[in-house]
């Protein structure tokens, strides 16, 4: 029968899967020597077993009772020990970090006998009543589901009775009733007695951690994070180690380097004689690293080679949990610390500087995603330097961020459900908040330092994120937040700069940021080792050039009819699609050559000898066309058409489906001389800049080829247009004529269309509708639910569907370099810059992806990482 717990002394780092990651780390450490309280893991089978029955089993009583005798031993306490009680802590650890979403229990051991045990043994009688008053707050809330609030209402009442500040001043005396008081609670609460067994409270413990795998603020985390729901959580009983035993006690956290910036110091925050969640919990705010030296050199010392001792060990930056006990210093935890996108760039690149990890392990490092997240605006510095802010707290997460203010997760909720930028405002947050932190541009909090819930939350999510802006005071009744005597009331426009810490009244301009410093340097490393190209969707000079600084190869696709939708260009195209005859569309197909031959020229000049894959008119014409009474009235003035006249026309283009109608190449077999006038104005670019001095080799790109005889057909109307022009001038062009593969009869006869055909590029979205037969336009109304039932994993016109679109592709690429062995294969659907799909793409032989300017450094990354 499996072992279903390990003594932390058993375990090691490879055993995330089984002890969790606190578990696996904890087990590590303790093999490292470091000092690591000693306990032992409950694994994750022990939770699947736990949430098949939803009762513990009998084999796992028994290895408990065995690792506690065990733990007895090794630390000379007892369990209801009236010299040396032994007291534990359970924690949660689940296989991938789920920081704040489960549950914890400390002090489990003390009842009313331990506690004077424990106020003997300390000299500290506070101390001991402190302790026990926690046990009763998170048992009671973790254990029965009483509200914190009810416990907390209770601390604050006798704090403002006494006229006492902070929970530091409440007296042995006042703790005792406390005490008293929150027993009270249960049994008002209906819950009967608090439990005077340690093993009872230790058995109810932990139910209660392996039921909070389920609760809704871990379904809701693991959604957002795409965690498995199977993979369960592992239990971990440890010694406690006492953090608020008095003045020579404390309680902290660090990172190896800082997790906002990623600069390379250890960056954290401890608060003397107060124990573990205080700190996370942002109810003091506590004080910098930095004091502790002055305050503890020695032990700062000490944490200060721990640290480095073990960002070595692992080899990435480490977020520590540590708690001091009377001048003794004590790991509680250590793991990969969550960082902003920014902070994951620099530390993987500095890494790599200092020799510590390799190039290939630095692209590994950093989320495609991530680089996606540091190309979102910052504030315009000319707008920014024109302001003043109306107070500042730390940059918890940076990022420029617009949005109405919020000041609690369910209104911040419902505001955005309905479409709303929100700016979530609080004293501080805690786990039940999820929801509404999940929705909001930024969040800023008033107390609470760069390790509270709201700071880690805010960068694991990207989100911009200022915390403990103590100005602020927010009144959750009145739903408004003040700072002095200004008011920031509910739905008013704030702005918020993650990287200054400052909170502005109103809306600040924002601009994009662009691929630089430690980025640039990462990209250029991932451009050595990707196999494929990255090139960009681009039909303006303006998005191209965002695109190129972006590092792209070329443009593997310009959708020539969103060229046509100017207002002086759709006179000319109606113009065109309405006139009767070929002597009619003469006219405004001159005007459309000059206009298109410009477009063409200011590509090409702005790629040099990048290439710029041109694909000839899609759409079906109606999209043209005017579609009610008023527009009817307005276009026929403009075109000078008698409205009868344009409504016949119009109804007679008008198609049942028109995605599966008169577009793409079709239109070139009933109307050649549109491709024809494309044609036309590419080599009239080409030819301009060969006088210039610049060699362009166009590709033109056919859409929605179906068939090798049509394929030859387009090929031949082009290269005919294109010879005609060439015999007119003095040049020797190369060129080439593709087709998009968006047909499922192309793929499967691809051999044969590759017989006409000079590249292949899939455009996935026309292959996904077809072989779904998905309308592209209408998903939405049924989508989400395909994907909430499980029905699909993902939306396969955002992450392509391996098994069926993808299987089709791997036939025509197969067939296709059976006949060209050589022939280049690009992606330029949506699913061009996925990084999933990227990954599927590098596996199956593509040539180069094709995405939206912005796509560009996402799928940089994502095609090194598909490489390595
Ligand atoms: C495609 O179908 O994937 C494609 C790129 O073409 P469009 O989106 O313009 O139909
Ligand atoms: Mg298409």
């Amino acid at each position: 029968m499996a072992k279903l717990i390990y003594e932390f002394s058993e375990g090691n780092m490879s055993m995330r899967d089984l002890l969790g990651g606190k578990g696996a780390n904890l087990a590590e450490m303790t093999r490292l020597g470091l000092p690591v309280p000693p306990g032992f893991t409950l694994t994750t089978v022990a939770c699947h077993e736990y949430q098949q029955t939803h009762a513990l089993s009998e084999s796992l009583l028994q290895e408990l009772d065995q690792a506690l005798d065990h733990l007895s031993q090794m630390t000379h306490k007892q369990f209801n020990g009236t010299s040396q009680p032994l007291l534990v802590s359970v924690r949660s650890g689940a296989a991938i970090s789920m920081p704040g979403m489960m549950d914890t229990i400390l002090n489990i051991g003390l009842n009313d006998q331990t506690v004077t045990a424990l106020a003997t043994l300390t000299h500290n009688e506070r101390f001991a009543y402190d302790s026990y008053r926690r046990l009763l707050a998170m048992f009671g809330n973790v254990v029965y589901g009483i509200e914190e609030a009810t416990f907390d209402q209770v601390l604050t009442a006798a704090k403002q009775a006494h006229g006492y500040q902070s929970d530091l001043e409440l007296t042995a005396a006042d703790l005792k009733q406390i005490v008293t008081a929150f027993k009270a609670i249960y049994q008002q609460a209906g819950k009967g007695e608090f439990p005077q067994s340690p093993k009872d409270q230790l058995l109810a413990a932990i139910n209660a951690v392996f039921e909070s795998w389920n609760n809704h603020r871990a379904q809701v985390y693991r959604q957002q994070n795409h965690i498995s729901e199977s993979l369960g959580t592992a239990v971990n009983v440890q010694e406690m180690v006492f953090g608020n035993a008095g003045d020579r006690s404390g309680t902290g956290v660090a990172f190896t380097r800082n997790p906002a910036t990623g600069e390379k110091k250890v960056f954290g925050e401890y608060l003397l004689n107060a124990q573990g969640e205080d700190v996370v919990a942002g109810i003091r705010t506590p004080q910098s690293i930095e004091v502790l030296q002055a305050e503890m050199p020695v032990i700062y010392d000490q944490l200060m080679t721990i640290a480095e001792k073990l960002e070595n060990h692992y080899q990435d930056m480490q977020d520590l949990e540590f708690t001091i006990e009377n001048g003794q210093l004590f790991l509680l935890q250590a793991r990969d610390g969550k960082r902003t996108p920014y902070a994951a760039v620099k530390i993987a690149v500095d890494q790599v500087a200092e020799g510590l990890i390799t190039k290939a392990q630095a692209l590994l490092r950093v989320s495609p995603e991530s680089v996606s997240a540091m190309l979102h605006p910052e504030f315009d510095p000319a707008v920014l330097a024109q302001q003043t802010p109306l107070t500042t707290g730390l940059p918890a997460s940076p990022g420029a961020a617009t949005g109405q203010a919020y000041f609690t997760a369910e209104d911040a909720k419902q505001a955005a459900d309905n479409g709303t930028k929100v700016v979530l405002i609080r004293q501080d947050t805690s786990p039940e908040d999820i929801d509404g932190m999940i929705v909001s541009q930024a969040i800023v909090t008033s107390r609470g330092g760069m390790t509270s819930h709201a700071a880690v939350v805010a960068r694991g999510m990207g989100a911009t994120g200022v915390v403990g802006a103590h100005e602020i005071t927010v009144d959750y009744a009145a739903k408004v937040a003040k700072v002095g005597d200004q008011v920031i009331s509910e739905g008013d426009w704030v702005s918020v700069d993650g990287t200054s810490g400052e909170l502005y009244l109103g809306q600040i301009k924002t601009t994009s940021a662009g691929v630089k410093g430690e980025l640039s340097v990462l990209l250029d490393w991932a451009k050595d080792v990707a196999q494929m190209g990255v090139y960009t969707n681009a039909d303006t000079p303006q998005d191209f050039q965002k695109a190129l600084d972006f590092g792209a190869d070329g443009i593997g696709l310009t959708r020539t009819e969103h060229m046509f939708f100017k207002p002086e260009r759709l006179v000319q195209m109606r113009r065109l699609i309405l006139a009767e005859d070929a002597q009619g569309r003469a006219e405004p197909l001159a005007q459309l050559l000059q206009m298109q031959q410009e477009d063409f020229y200011q590509l090409y000049k702005l790629a040099g000898d990048k290439e710029v894959t041109i694909r000839l008119l899609d759409p079906p014409l109606h999209e043209f066309l005017p579609h009610d009474e008023e527009e009817i009235q307005a276009v026929a003035q403009q075109i000078h058409l008698a409205p009868e006249k344009l409504r016949e026309r119009t109804s007679a283009l008008k198609e049942l489906n028109p995605m599966l109608g008169h577009r793409g190449d079709r239109l070139a077999v009933t109307f050649p001389d549109i491709y024809q006038m494309q044609v036309k104005a590419i080599m009239k670019a080409v030819i301009r800049l060969h006088d210039e001095g610049l060699e362009v080799h166009p590709h033109i790109m056919i859409p929605l080829t179906d068939s090798r005889s049509e394929m030859a057909w387009v090929r031949q109307l082009v290269t005919d247009e294109i010879d005609t022009m060439v015999a007119e001038s003095d040049l020797h062009l190369k060129y080439a004529v593709g087709t998009m593969m968006e047909m499922p009869r192309a793929c499967v006869t691809a051999d044969q269309v590759a017989e006409v055909s000079d590249f292949f590029s899939f455009g996935t979205n026309d292959l996904t509708q077809l072989t779904f037969g998905y309308s592209r336009d209408d998903v939405g109304s049924f989508m989400p639910e395909y994907i909430k039932q499980g029905i699909l994993p993902a939306d396969p016109f955002q992450t392509v569907d391996i098994e069926g679109v993808g299987a089709l592709m791997e036939i025509a690429i197969e067939k296709g370099r059976q006949t060209k062995p050589t022939l280049p294969i690009g992606v330029c659907g949506e699913v061009g810059g996925d990084p999933a799909s990227i990954n599927f793409f590098n596996a199956i032989g593509i040539t180069y992806v094709s995405c939206s300017p912005y796509r560009v450094p996402v799928a940089r990354l994502a095609a090194a990482q598909a490489a390595l």
